[in-house]
């Protein structure tokens, strides 16, 4: 199990997302920006359809640097 913040993963809040998979925190991150930060959703959505890569890329290697707990 790992724990990311939304910060960490180019949200705006301390909220954490503590999860056993990247998919898991992807997923987890998705649903957390849709509900409270529509406008990160929107501008992640923006992100997404221009390069549909970038935000794994930029994300995973903070999921892979954080520590296992
Ligand atoms: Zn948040």
């Amino acid at each position: 199990m790992k724990t990311l913040t939304c910060k960490d993963l180019g949200g705006k809040c301390d909220y954490k997302i503590s999860v056993e998979t990247w998919g898991d925190a992807v997923k987890t991150m998705t649903a957390h920006v849709i509900e409270k930060h529509p406008d990160v959703a929107e501008e992640m959505k923006r992100m997404h359809e221009k390069d549909p890569e970038k935000w794994g890329r930029e994300m995973k290697p903070k999921w892979d640097a954080a520590p296992e707990i």
